[in-house]
């Protein structure tokens, strides 16, 4: 199995908050837990790096837009190291690679494409044109914001003509959109039948020059979003000398898209749309995260409530915060506390899976067998059933209930060593069938953790299902 894995890029008009790094880091212990059955797997993220949204947040810092883009971007592609994410690429939407791929893309789809008049209303915050009816008062509904009146001269791009095909494909979860709900809300959005043609590019005045500049035609710039949705291609080198790449995992590969709830519209309906017109194959999944509120609030600036990766590195590990974040309902919005987090770090990783790892390592140290026969064990069919079910639940990217499932196995363990008095019975079917279910447990939890699990391994040898028993040198962690 091939898998193209890929969180949503980043818009980087700001720096990097709690939300950015939920998404970068589920969709990673996704990408690690498939590697870990044995799939070939892509992993991508990237920056979403033009609009006029750029120009304007740069204006207000007064800053050069090249800079400040360059500023931005690193602090994102630095939560790679400081998160231990599994990324294959990070793809920059104002590269030379990117530009290529988008003109390409263009090109395919230009029988679809045509000038006509724009004329309405422009919030600069959305990127977006709002019909009267969907704003009242002219009002964005998102962002509270007064809408501008604009009136220019676009490039369209005729997503009417492919509604209804998208509509199928929705429906027979060819696209497969995570969770139902959402699928019926997009069915519902593409049923009320207002959905007009896209708006794909924008004057160049407007947006300062900055975007790529439509080709042939230097008075327009691309629109951000039609560009930034091609970044699942370009990022596979499409458009470039080499498309292997995109040939294996793109289309003869399965694509799992993570994204936020508040952009489902353009992955579910827009990207699908420009992909049949181009005759390029659709992504399979669609997996769609709800929000973060802190503390009961909505993250915001003004709030000051802002969470960022030092927030969380000052004080705990970078493994305690994708423990915790993996641990939280992914299709449900959910609030976050520093309370909950140092509970869940103290309670679960610490005290439940650290101090069994300890536990079973101290009765190892202990021991006087040099192997033990791993067929030995009577947990067999148990560790088996629990796996089985922590899996239908990571494939249906339910990430907190497949770990419920990992904690119900370490407290039983912990039971079974209490009730078995397995330190002082040294009884080879429970020595047996204690490694086993240590072995179950590093594999359920090096997605989460990975380094420590990496670790832990390296102190264990195996062989033909024998457990070769030399000596354990392995020291507390998570201090
Ligand atoms: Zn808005």
């Amino acid at each position: 199995m091939r898998s193209f894995i890929t969180t949503a890029i980043p818009y980087v008009n700001d720096s990097p908050h709690i939300g950015h790094i939920y998404e970068f880091i589920i969709a990673d212990i996704f990408a690690r837990y498939k590697r870990l059955k044995g799939d070939e797997v892509f992993f991508q993220s990237g920056t979403d790096e033009n609009g006029i949204k750029m120009v304007k947040s740069a204006e207000e810092r007064g800053k050069n837009v090249k800079d400040f883009v360059d500023e931005k971007y690193k602090e994102f592609y630095e939560l790679k190291e400081k998160f231990n994410l599994s990324l294959d690429k990070f793809i920059r939407t104002t590269s030379e690679e990117h530009k290529i791929g988008v003109y390409k893309f263009w090109d395919l789809c230009k029988d679809d494409i045509y000038l006509g008049n724009y004329n309405g209303y422009y919030c600069i915050s959305c990127e977006s044109y709002y019909e009267e009816s969907e704003a009242p008062d002219l009002i964005c509904p998102v962002h509270k914001k007064k809408l501008e009146k604009f009136e220019e001269r676009n490039y369209f791009f005729k997503l009417t003509k492919y509604l209804d095909e998208v509509k199928k494909l929705i429906e027979e979860d060819k696209i497969k959109i995570y969770p139902n709900e959402k699928k019926i809300e997009i069915l519902n959005i593409i049923r009320e039948g207002k959905i007009k043609d896209l708006s794909i590019s924008r004057d160049i005045k407007r947006s300062k020059g900055w975007g790529i500049p439509v080709k042939n035609d230097n008075s327009q710039v691309i629109y951000v979003w039609f560009d930034a949705l091609l970044n699942y291609l370009t990022g596979l080198g499409f458009g470039s000398k080499d498309e292997s790449l995109f040939e294996k995992f793109w289309n003869k590969g399965t694509v799992y898209h993570f994204i936020g709830k508040d952009i489902v519209k353009f992955h579910a309906i827009y990207f699908p749309a420009m992909l049949l017109s181009a005759k390029i194959k659709v992504p399979e999944n669609i997996i769609v995260h709800y929000h973060i509120t802190i503390e009961g609030e909505k993250i915001s600036k003004t709030l000051g409530n802002v969470i960022s990766a030092e927030d969380f590195l000052s004080k705990y590990p970078y493994e305690a915060v994708r423990f915790y974040l993996a641990h939280q309902p992914i299709f449900n919005d959910w609030d976050f506390s520093w309370n909950h987090f140092n509970e869940v770090y103290e309670g679960i990783l610490k005290k439940d899976l650290a101090n069994l790892i300890l536990r079973i390592f101290g009765i190892l140290k202990r021991i006087n067998y040099e192997e033990i026969d791993l067929t030995k064990s009577y947990l067999k069919n148990e560790l088996n059933e629990i796996f089985e079910n922590y899996k239908e639940k990571m494939d249906n990217f339910e990430f907190n209930i497949a770990y419920s499932r990992g904690l119900e196995l370490l407290r039983k363990i912990n039971q079974l060593i209490d009730h078995k008095r397995i330190w002082e019975s040294k009884n080879l079917e429970d020595l047996s069938s204690l490694i086993e279910a240590l072995l179950l447990i590093l594999r359920i939890y090096e997605p989460l953790i990975p380094e420590t699990v990496g670790k832990v391994k390296n102190e264990l040898e195996i062989k033909d299902n024998i457990f070769i028993n030399k000596k354990i040198t392995f020291a507390p962690f998570y201090k």
